[in-house]
């Protein structure tokens, strides 16, 4: 395969799951279709509204969740949207099990998420599988991503300008997962998605909601290194997002 045949299917790819994503029909694919200029362009986002739940799609299965946000990642792995796309390793598009039941999002890449593209693997990461290991989970079982993909310079707070162009692809990850709760790491995830000025310290404690999902808001792991002080507080969100999970699975027998 040539890289024009090779960008060609991948750009199909995305067409697929752009469809996929907006519960339509796949569309006819026409080989004539130019993908020279497709290529290295973030493609167009399926339209989602963030006040609606999820589409409500049948019941996907692993491996077919896993082929769409393959290609969400595909589609966008080129993305130059922002000015911080350009000093980037890596866009860290988030990793996990395509149907976890729990999706964790934080903030942003750090220096080890860029350089290995991998969310959260850097000291917070080792910080965030023990808390998710104190309740029985393990990093395989849930979907973990951040609000934006790409590192801000010396791990500064995204711009609201970044937010806005990375939140359609964590829109659509959400989609696809269509996770049964979500945890927000820190303030600018839950600012993000639920409460627009209010942070952590302030939402803590209680169970929000995203899109028809319920959210729990609890602190960013590299606060608690910083901070251990909040560790408690932390032991009882955690102790929150274990008590959701186990009452909507007895709720399902
Ligand atoms: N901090 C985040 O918010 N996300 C990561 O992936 C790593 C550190």
């Amino acid at each position: 395969m040539d890289s024009l045949d090779a960008a060609q299917e991948l750009h199909e790819i995305a067409l697929l799951a752009g469809a996929w994503i907006r519960g339509e029909a796949a569309p006819a694919l026409n080989p004539l279709r130019p993908v020279r200029e497709a290529v290295g362009e973030p493609q167009p986002l399926p339209e989602i509204h963030h006040d609606q739940p999820p589409n409500p799609q049948m019941d996907n299965t692993r491996e077919e969740r896993a082929t769409a946000l393959e290609s969400l990642r595909i589609s966008f792995e080129n993305c130059q949207r922002c000015a911080i796309a350009a000093q980037r390793h890596s866009l860290v598009f988030g990793q996990g099990n395509p149907q976890a039941r729990l999706m964790l999002i934080g903030e942003g890449p750090g220096e080890q998420e860029d350089l290995h593209g991998i969310a959260f693997c850097g000291p917070s990461g080792e910080l965030l599988t023990k808390m998710l290991a104190a309740i029985q989970l393990s990093r395989d079982e849930v979907y973990i991503a951040n609000i934006i993909k790409c590192r801000p310079p010396q791990n500064r707070n995204p711009l609201p300008e970044e937010v806005a162009n990375c939140r359609g692809y964590l829109d659509a990850q959400i989609d696809i997962i269509r996770p049964a709760l979500i945890a927000t790491l820190g303030s600018v995830a839950i600012k993000t998605l639920v409460s627009g000025t209010e942070g952590v310290m302030r939402l803590r404690g209680q169970t929000l909601s995203y899109r028809g999902i319920p959210v729990v808001p609890t602190f960013h792991p590299s606060f608690l290194l910083r901070d251990p002080s909040h560790k408690r507080d932390a032991w009882e969100d955690l102790k929150r997002i274990r008590g959701i999970l186990d009452s909507q699975a007895n709720a399902l027998r």
